[in-house]
């Protein structure tokens, strides 16, 4: 699985960065920004964005 942030959608409401149980998310810009160092890939993200500015790919 891929995550991806939709920078066009992303309205900066940091519900993501919140929801992120490995703070691999910061805002750069008032747009959500994925540290993929820290990410596991575990989706919580996309389910916490009610805009669906963040994007799960399954491979
Ligand atoms: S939850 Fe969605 S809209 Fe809100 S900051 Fe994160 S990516 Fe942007
Ligand atoms: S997929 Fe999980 S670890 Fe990665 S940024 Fe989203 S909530 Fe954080």
């Amino acid at each position: 699985m891929s995550i991806y942030i939709i920078e066009e959608k992303c309205r900066g409401c940091r519900d993501c960065m919140k929801a992120c149980p490995f703070e691999a998310i910061k805002m750069t810009e008032g747009k959500a920004k994925i540290n993929y160092d820290k990410c596991t890939q575990c989706g919580v993200c996309e389910l916490a964005c009610k805009f669906e500015a963040i994007l799960a790919e399954k491979e």
